[in-house]
């Protein structure tokens, strides 16, 4: 049963981070997936609608409000996130045909149910898989399921037909609680006010959910998510990470990676390791993503350091310096 799922799924999986690459574009990987991927959302009706299924709900460690706290933070630092991020480089002006595509409001819709009808094997595993409707994303919390594909990966985005889903299984933490008395949380020198942000988990979560919410309360949000990922990714972690895919980002840590809208340099981001933030190459991946939808070629320089130019989706290697030309040419004779 294992190997039959796992041969059902069309996988991008996130397992542990293999190898560095940059980001990318899964439309090159996934091309029947270009119409799902939530990119298009933020072009058309500006609503994203989602569900949770979570079969065996706990309610200390994680539960469906926690789950919807960070499923919706994580789809607006994907896109007011974002616009906060390039606004704080400076660069709104350069942006401002992307920004109100990213910065426009947002219209989260939770289902009560999610249609696991689609999901492969669903009633092997729960004696029944019940129609609901359908939406632009699903999330399985389920430990037996989704350890159930035999695919060694501790979450994972599939598309493996019209209803693409999210499955992770129970294993993270959740920012998103209030600690008890026998939480540890070791003193993080990065973390200014730990003690205080660590018992705020929940506010902070609820505020940013809200909607419109500034870099400070971005900053305090990724704050407490550090704290509480301490050991391992957080759930929070996850949905970001799990989330990008699904608006149409490759995984960084492919080496293997095919299609033109690519950058050329490894990359430090959340699509890298899921235990990272929202970095450049996240910056430069959502900001193709956007011009892809839309057909607009754009010409920019990467938000990563000491990276090149983007061209239509591409980065543009840096010119060589004239004694590295030199160099070149010289050696162009040796090797002859
Ligand atoms: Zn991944």
């Amino acid at each position: 049963m294992k190997k039959a799922l796992y041969a059902l799924l069309g996988l991008a999986l996130l397992g542990p981070a293999l190898r560095a690459a940059p980001y990318s574009h899964l439309e090159d990987l996934r091309p029947n997936g270009k119409r799902l991927f939530l990119v298009n959302r933020l072009l058309d009706s500006r609503t994203i609608s989602y569900c949770v299924e979570m079969p065996e709900e706990e309610t200390d460690f994680l539960d469906r409000t926690q789950a919807r706290a960070m499923i919706e933070v994580a789809l607006r630092e994907w896109t007011h996130g974002i616009a906060l991020r390039i606004a704080a480089a400076g660069r709104a002006d350069e942006f401002k045909d992307i920004l109100p595509v990213l910065d426009a409001p947002l219209r989260l819709v939770a289902q009560p149910q999610c249609n696991k009808a689609v999901l492969p094997l669903w009633k092997d595993f729960y004696a029944s898989a019940p129609s609901a409707p359908a939406v632009d994303l699903m999330f399985v919390f389920s430990t037996p399921y989704c350890s159930g594909t035999g695919a060694h990966a501790t979450s994972y985005y599939a598309i493996n037909g019209q209803e693409p889903f999210i499955c992770s299984l129970r294993r993270y933490e959740s920012p998103v609680r209030t600690p008890s008395e026998q939480d540890y949380f070791p003193p993080m020198a990065k973390v200014e006010n730990q003690a205080e942000l660590q018992r705020q988990g929940a506010a902070l979560f609820a505020q940013a959910k809200a909607g419109k919410y500034d870099g400070a309360l971005q900053k305090k949000v990724w704050a407490v998510n550090y704290i509480f990922s301490y050991d391992d990714a957080t759930y929070f972690s996850i949905a970001v990470h799990e989330i990008g895919h699904a608006f149409g980002l490759a995984d960084e840590y492919l080496e293997e990676r095919t299609g033109e809208y690519k950058s050329l340099q490894p990359g430090e981001g959340i699509m890298r390791r899921a235990y990272q933030e929202i970095g450049c190459d996240e910056i430069d991946g959502m900001i193709t993503l956007i011009d892809r939808a839309r057909g607009t070629q754009r010409k920019f320089k990467s938000f990563c350091p000491n990276r090149g130019l983007i061209c239509g989706g591409k980065e543009v290697p840096p010119p060589a310096a004239p004694l590295q030309n030199a160099l070149q040419k010289e050696l162009s004779h040796l090797i002859k």
